[in-house]
């Protein structure tokens, strides 16, 4: 296990505390990412811890939460990945349990936020199809945009 002291400066250090494994500002909600004042700029939190612990994120890779606690700022919980495969792995089926039985119980993820996650990845216009398609035929959209999402990754792995 790292210790947070000796891997950070005392002034990032003394303002997380740990929760499980994971490392968080106090109080922080699991659905959220923390930001933190360092050095005159805002940080995403977790990016900036790792970034100190561990190095640089590669260009055009985001940090996947393993522990599903976005407030966390663990590196060991942080995986560099990129945009697709960040999306991929919240659509992966048996993904979530996997990491839960690895690192605790996870937040519960609402519609809302799924759907912003994936706008990154798919047009919107095809959301928007999906949407009027899920409504039509009862099924949740959630379910759509899954199976939406499988395809258009493939799609684009192809081209
Ligand atoms: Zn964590």
């Amino acid at each position: 296990m790292i210790m947070i002291d000796s891997v950070l400066p005392a002034t990032i250090a003394r303002r997380l505390a740990v929760d499980g494994g994971c490392w968080t500002l106090p109080n922080a909600d699991p659905a959220w990412y923390g930001t933190i004042h360092h050095e005159g700029k805002v940080w995403a939190l977790h990016r900036l811890v790792y970034t100190i612990v561990v190095g640089q994120i590669p260009d055009g890779m985001v940090l996947d939460h393993l522990c599903c606690n976005k407030a966390c700022c663990n590196p060991a919980h942080l995986e560099p990945v990129s945009q697709s495969e960040n999306v991929r792995r919240s659509f992966t089926p048996g993904a979530e349990q996997k990491r839960r039985v690895l690192f605790g119980p996870s937040p519960s993820r609402s519609t809302a936020e799924i759907c912003d996650k994936i706008t990154f990845v798919l047009p919107r216009q095809l959301i928007e199809r999906l949407r009027t398609v899920a409504k039509r035929n009862r099924r949740s959209l959630v379910g759509e945009l899954a199976w939406a999402v499988e395809q258009y990754l493939r799609q684009q792995e192809q081209a």
